[in-house]
C-alpha cells in the first residue's frame, strides 16, 4: 500500500487526484471505497478546501442552503444557519477529510506546472514546482472552475501606491478602519464584502460596471431545537434537504426552458430594490436593463442597506485607470484611495487549463480549446486519454448546489478509473464524435436559455460561446453520467 505522504523521487501512482476541494475529497472518497490504494491527492495549498479555504473576505458565505450545499453521504444536523458561512463550510470539509480517512492520501504543498501523456507508456507525468517528477495512469482534476482569481488589466493598477488585493486572497493585514476603500465589482463576491467593511472604512467606493439581479436572502440561525431533530430524525432531515433541491430545480424551467418565467423572479428583484433603496437616482443606478438570470442571481439583505450609507458611494462606471493613489473610472471622475480590493472574479469561461497540459501527439489543451472549452459530460477531453475533469466545461450551474454535479461526475469518473485498472487498459479516451455530439447539443439549448442574453456574464467567452453551464435539471446530469457508455470511448489496451 502506498500513501501520498510518503515523498519519493520520481513517483508512479495509479491516480493522481489534483486539488482537495470538494470535487477532490468527494472523489478520493470514492477511490477508497473501490479499493484503489495507489493514488495521491495532489494540493497546492496547505490544508484542505479549495474555494472555502479561499475565500476569507469579511461576510464570506455561501448563497445555496447549507443543507444542499453538503454532500449526500455526509449530510449535517448541525449547521448553524440556513447559509452557512465560509468558516463553517472550511470546518466541515476538514471534518470530511478526516471521517473518509484521506489525510494520509494527500500531499500539501505540491503545486504541478505541467503534465503530459507519454503515449507509449500509457501514463501522465506531472511536473512540479519543486523539480519532482510525477507519473500517473490516469489524472482526476479537481482543481475547480473558480480557483484563480482574476485582476484586470487596469493601468496603473499593479503600480497603486496603496494595498491592493483580490477578495480570494483577502490581506488580513491591511487595516480598513478609518481608510478610504474602492472596491472594483459588483458580484456575488462584492456584495457580501461591501456590507461586511462598510461600516469600519472611511469612506467607501464601489465601481459598478454592470449591476447585478439581486434577492432577499431568506437566512436565518436554526434553533438548538430544529438541530435536534434533525439529529434525531434523520428522514427529517432528508425530507427537508428533498424540498430545498425540488424547490431550487423548479428554477430551470426559467433559467433554460422558458426564460420568460424568470420575469416573476425579477418582479421580486425589482420589488426588493424599491423596498431597500428611497433615493430614486440610486434605485436607477443599481436596476440592471437585462433579463434576471442572464447573471448569477444574488442574495442579499444587506448589500442595498449598505449602499445608502453616507460613507458609501456607488460609482456607475468600470474602474478605468489608476495613477498613483488616485482611481480613475470610465466616467471620468478621479478619487483618491488607501487600499483598492478587487472583487473581480475568476478566470472562468476563458479558461484554458489551469497549467500547461499536453495530451496525445503533442496536442495541447490550451490548442484543443482555443475556440472555448468543451469535454464529454463535462468530464473527458478527446486528444487527453486517461484524463479526467471536474467541475469541467459546462457542469456549472446557475440554479442550485455544485456538490450534485460534483457526485454525479465523480459517480462517473469512477467507473472510468474502475475499466482503466481492472482490464489493464492503457489509453481510455473518449470519442471525438461524442464529444462533438454532446457539445452541440448542449449549445443549441443555451441558445434557448435565458443566458443567451447579453449581459456580460462570466459564464461565456467573449466570443458569446457559453463554456460553464449546464442548461438543465442535476438529475437530467445525474441520469447521464450513472454509466460508463463504453461506445462513446476508445479503450487501447
Ligand atoms: P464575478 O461575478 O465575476 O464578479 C466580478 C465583478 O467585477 C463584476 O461585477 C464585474 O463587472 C466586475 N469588474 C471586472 N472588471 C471591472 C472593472 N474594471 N471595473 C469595475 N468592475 C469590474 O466574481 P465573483 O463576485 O467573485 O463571483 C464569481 C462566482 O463565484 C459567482 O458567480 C459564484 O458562482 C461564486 N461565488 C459564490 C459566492 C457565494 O456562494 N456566496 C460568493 C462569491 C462567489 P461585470 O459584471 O461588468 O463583468
Amino acid at each position: 500500500m502506498e500513501k501520498g505522504s510518503s515523498p519519493r523521487k520520481t513517483e508512479s501512482w495509479d491516480v493522481v487526484v489534483l486539488g482537495a476541494g470538494f470535487a477532490g475529497l468527494a472523489m478520493g472518497r470514492a477511490l477508497l471505497q473501490d479499493g484503489v490504494r495507489n493514488f495521491v491527492i495532489l494540493e497546492q495549498a496547505d490544508d484542505v478546501g479549495g474555494t472555502w479555504r479561499d475565500n476569507t473576505y469579511p461576510g464570506a458565505a455561501c448563497d445555496v442552503p447549507s443543507h444542499l450545499y453538503s454532500y449526500s453521504f455526509r449530510p449535517r444536523s448541525d449547521w448553524t444557519r440556513a447559509f452557512a458561512p465560509q468558516a463553517e463550510i472550511q470546518e466541515y470539509l476538514k471534518d470530511c477529510a478526516d471521517a473518509f480517512g484521506l489525510r494520509p492520501w494527500i500531499r500539501f504543498g505540491a503545486y504541478v506546472e505541467g503534465a503530459r501523456f507519454d503515449e507509449d507508456a500509457g501514463r501522465w507525468e506531472l511536473r512540479l514546482a519543486d523539480g519532482r517528477e510525477v507519473r500517473a495512469r490516469a489524472v482526476i482534476s479537481g482543481c475547480g472552475g473558480l480557483s484563480r482569481p482574476l485582476i484586470p488589466d487596469i493601468p496603473g493598477l499593479r503600480a497603486f501606491e496603496g494595498d491592493l488585493f483580490h477578495t480570494a486572497r483577502w490581506n488580513h493585514d491591511v487595516p480598513l478602519r478609518g481608510r478610504r476603500v474602492a472596491v472594483i465589482g459588483t458580484g456575488a463576491s462584492a456584495i457580501q464584502v461591501v456590507p461586511a467593511i462598510a461600516s469600519e472604512a472611511e469612506h467607501l467606493t464601489v465601481y459598478q460596471r454592470t449591476p447585478p439581479w439581486i434577492t432577499p436572502r431568506p437566512d436565518r440561525a436554526f434553533s438548538a431545537r430544529e438541530r435536534a431533530l434533525f439529529a434525531r430524525i434523520p428522514a427529517l432531515r432528508q425530507a427537508y434537504r428533498l424540498a430545498l433541491y425540488w424547490g431550487y430545480e423548479m428554477r430551470v424551467l426559467g433559467l433554460a426552458i422558458h426564460p420568460g418565467i424568470m420575469r416573476i423572479f425579477q418582479k421580486i428583484a425589482e420589488r426588493h430594490i424599491e423596498r431597500s433603496i428611497a433615493d430614486p437616482e440610486l434605485r436607477r443606478l443599481v436596476t440592471p436593463d437585462y433579463l434576471i438570470g442572464c447573471k448569477r442571481i444574488l442574495l442579499s439583505d444587506d448589500y442595498y442597506p449598505a449602499l445608502c450609507r453616507e460613507n458609501v458611494t456607488l460609482v456607475p462606471h468600470a474602474l478605468a485607470a489608476i495613477e498613483g493613489r488616485e482611481v480613475i473610472d470610465a466616467g471620468g471622475g478621479r478619487r483618491e484611495v488607501d487600499a483598492i480590493i478587487a472583487a473581480t472574479g475568476f478566470y472562468a469561461s476563458e479558461s484554458a487549463a489551469p497549467f500547461p497540459i499536453e495530451g496525445r501527439a503533442g496536442l495541447s489543451l490550451d490548442e484543443a480549446w482555443a475556440e472555448g472549452a468543451e469535454a464529454y459530460k463535462g468530464t473527458a477531453v478527446s486528444g487527453f486519454p486517461n484524463l479526467f475533469l471536474l467541475v469541467g466545461p459546462n457542469t456549472g450551474l446557475g440554479h442550485t448546489s455544485m456538490i450534485l454535479q460534483i457526485e454525479s461526475q465523480v459517480a462517473y469518473v469512477r467507473q472510468c478509473i474502475g475499466r482503466l485498472l481492472q482490464e489493464n487498459v492503457r489509453a481510455l479516451e473518449v470519442r471525438e464524435d461524442a464529444q462533438a455530439r454532446w457539445n452541440e447539443s448542449l449549445q443549441r439549448r443555451l441558445e434557448g436559455s435565458v443566458w443567451a442574453e447579453d449581459c456580460n456574464a462570466w459564464y461565456t467567452t467573449q466570443s458569446g460561446k457559453n463554456t460553464t453551464l449546464w442548461p438543465g435539471f442535476t438529475w437530467e446530469f445525474r441520469l447521464r453520467t450513472r454509466r460508463f457508455d463504453e461506445d462513446a470511448w476508445v479503450l487501447r489496451r
